[in-house]
């Protein structure tokens, strides 16, 4: 194994943040459909001082597929240096929308003509099931085409002013914006992401996950085919704790728009407060999901299975504890536990596959952690519980099962992991007073035939996302975004595109002719 990946092997978290601070490659990369190697992407990346490289591994083979670059500090400053350049020239932030437009809907068809081979990548690289990345990619360029047409729509306002006044509201963008993004959804976080912020004319700059980088690679190298100008959408790798460290410590930074864990949001919004500037944070979670005595039981199992297992449980609103009334609970275990036995494990390019791998070791053993500790804690096992290699390779975690009670860790940690919490709950008022109890509040679902106990639960659950009778419904109209230690800010919808521009209040007098003397005795006192 080579040092680097003992290095990311040996993070305490199932990301890696660690310094890279050796030269490899060390090992040929491995997989024909990969270039053997990955540069960054911003004008100047292939002469830039990166000469470290992070190995990206396949997680169900183990083998290793590609490297990237591993931007420097030095690497970060050129491509903030790149945006700066681009943004203050005016070659996309002071083009007509139309041209934005035009041009975001061109990205967007030629990224459905690739579709399948993104898919594969994300496949490839994350360790998840080819049927679940055909699904997700096909929806992306939606939000290429939701945000063209928003920059193409989007008006000031003239709000009421006392007086002779006129006072209008003008947009305009940030500048160069730091985009940080996580592995688990690589394409779609870094589209949600970067759409609004072109759209309203911003120059980004993307630092992807160490772990799972090409797609967005080839996305920023794809945009500009489709003639976004260089510059405008530049493309950092590195590890967080230097490459993602150094892009947001960057006084010329407008704006920084995260998603990953709660820790690194905290270490990324301290240095935003230096900098005085907005973050928009989509972090971890811990997502509840209620499930009524009225329900019918089997659309509720089916409806939680989704919730808890698609992804191997790797997704920030993943319904990872399940919070069944009394009356129903031993029915809803019997079948929930059944159905995850049953759930076929295998290769993610198999397009039979309905779980696969989780990404690295360090997530096969913060999950076994977890099992570990919640049986010690008197947590009753109920399905998995244990890796499962295939031919003795990859990072496959059984789906596992566990019943807990309320304050067990597995009850109130994000695992990320398919490891799922059952918890027994006497009551309503119970049932909501547990999923209320843990720090975050991204997501949050509920089981139910009645449309008032819905809507009174869903006004009272601690959560930016309720899903009545459903999970993981996602469109790009619809803001997404937690509270608490899950976050701060929206990805999405109008909220998302406006929080990539700033507004400039004018106010101006169209009356008084002769203009106000506030000195002249007896007259001036009168202003506003
Ligand atoms: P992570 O926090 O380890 O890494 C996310 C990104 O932040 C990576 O690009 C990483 O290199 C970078 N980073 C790490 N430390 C940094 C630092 N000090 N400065 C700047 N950048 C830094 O998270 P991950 O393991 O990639 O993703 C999993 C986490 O993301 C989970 O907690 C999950 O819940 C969360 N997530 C949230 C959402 C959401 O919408 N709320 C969506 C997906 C994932």
């Amino acid at each position: 194994m080579s040092l680097l990946r003992q290095l990311i092997r040996g993070s305490t978290r199932w990301s890696s943040s660690r310094r890279l601070d050796i030269a490899i490659p060390a090992r040929r990369p491995f997989h024909s459909m990969f270039r053997p190697h990955y540069t960054n992407v911003f004008p100047g990346a292939e002469i830039g001082s990166s000469r470290q490289r992070i190995e990206i591994e396949n997680p169900a083979t183990e083998e290793i597929i590609c490297t990237v670059d591993a931007a420097s500090p030095a690497d970060v400053n050129a491509a903030v240096t790149a945006g700066m350049k681009a943004f203050q020239s005016g070659i996309w932030a002071n083009k007509d929308v139309n041209h934005r437009f035009d041009v975001l809907i061109k990205l967007a068809d030629m990224l459905k003509s690739r579709m399948s081979e993104f898919a594969k990548y994300e496949s490839l690289q994350t360790g998840r099931p080819i049927r679940e990345m055909n699904a997700q990619l096909a929806r992306l360029p939606e939000w290429l085409t939701y945000h063209a047409s928003l920059a193409r729509t989007h008006t000031g306002r003239i709000p009421p002013f006392k007086g002779k006044m006129l006072n209008t509201l003008t947009y305009s963008p940030l500048g160069v914006v730091a985009q940080i993004t996580p592995w688990n959804h690589p394409l779609l976080i870094a589209i949600k992401k970067i759409a609004p912020a072109l759209a309203a004319g911003n120059s980004v700059v993307v630092k992807p996950s160490e772990l799972a980088p090409v797609s967005v690679l080839l996305f920023a190298e794809m945009a500009l085919e489709a003639r976004i100008p260089e510059g405008v959408l530049n493309v950092v790798c590195g590890l967080g704790a230097e490459t993602g460290k150094a892009l947001c410590e960057d006084s010329r930074i407008a704006k920084i728009d995260l998603t990953g864990g709660t820790e690194t949001g905290r270490a990324v919004c301290a240095a935003a407060g230096k900098n005085l500037i907005p973050v928009t944070a989509e972090l971890g979670g811990k997502t509840p999901v209620l499930v009524f005595p009225d329900i019918e039981v089997e659309r509720a199992v089916k409806g939680a299975l989704f919730a808890s297992f698609i992804a191997a449980g790797q997704t920030c609103v993943t319904g990872s504890r399940i919070i069944i009334h009394e009356d129903i609970y031993d029915q809803f275990a019997a079948s929930f536990v059944a159905k995850a036995n049953a759930l076929r494990i295998g290769d993610p390019l198999d397009t039979k596959t309905q779980v696969s791998t989780v990404i690295n070791r360090a997530s096969i053993d913060r999950c076994q952690r977890f099992v570990d500790q919640a049986l010690s804690e008197g947590g009753k096992l109920l399905c998995g519980g244990s890796p499962a290699p295939v031919n003795g390779k990859g990072h496959f975690f059984q789906p596992t099962v566990i019943e807990v009670t309320p304050e067990m860790a597995l009850a109130n940690e994000e695992v990320f992991g398919p490891v799922i919490a059952l918890i027994r709950s006497p009551s309503p008022a119970h049932m909501l007073a547990t999923a209320n109890s843990t720090p975050f509040a991204l997501g949050a679902a509920l089981w139910t035939s009645s449309l008032s106990l819905a809507h009174s639960v869903s006004q009272q659950l601690d959560a930016g996302l309720v899903w009545v009778n459903t999970h993981h419904n996602n469109d790009p109209s619809s803001p997404w975004g937690g509270w608490k230690d899950s976050g701060m800010g929206k990805e999405n919808g109008v909220e998302a595109f406006e929080g990539y521009l700033k507004c400039k209040s004018t106010v101006v007098n169209w009356g008084e002719a002769g203009g106000v003397d506030w000195f002249e005795d007896n007259k001036g006192a009168r202003y506003g």
